[in-house]
């Protein structure tokens, strides 16, 4: 559920970019066509540079906008795992990572062999994501 959330969220952020962009290049060009109206008629070439700030304003704004989106998605999307492992039976089990953790503290007793268990590794987790594109 959560990888179709993920690839749903590219597909929006790529929609926009493309959008957003769109938007830049027809700024851009209102602006260089200001530029050349300006002689001839600096009326029109003064509304030209108006929309095309406007446009840069605006895409600039939301491009931003939609950055600080996904940053947050992404944040959202990571978790934190923590390792619980028996020193004496190797039993070991994952869980999620609670307050207070830190590596080598003494946890819940062991389900198999009823001894203390230690938390061996916390380490982060992306979800709907493989290992692989976990970027270093
Ligand atoms: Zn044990």
């Amino acid at each position: 559920m959560s990888k179709a959330s993920t690839s749903t969220t590219s597909k929006i952020s790529s929609f926009v970019l493309m959008i957003i962009f769109v938007t830049l290049a027809l700024s851009l060009t209102a602006l260089i066509l200001a530029l050349y109206a300006f002689p001839q008629n600096p009326e029109a070439a003064g509304y030209l540079l108006l929309i095309g700030f406007l446009g840069v304003g605006l895409s600039t704004y939301v491009l931003l906008q939609t950055r600080r989106r996904i940053l947050r998605l992404r944040i959202e999307a990571t978790s934190i795992t923590t390792t619980i492992e028996c020193k004496k039976c190797g039993f070991k089990s994952l869980r999620e990572f609670q307050r207070g953790d830190y590596i080598f503290k003494e946890v819940e007793p062991c389900q198999k062999c009823n001894d203390k268990m230690l938390i061996t590794a916390i380490f982060r987790e992306i979800k709907g994501k493989r290992k692989e594109g976990f970027p270093s």
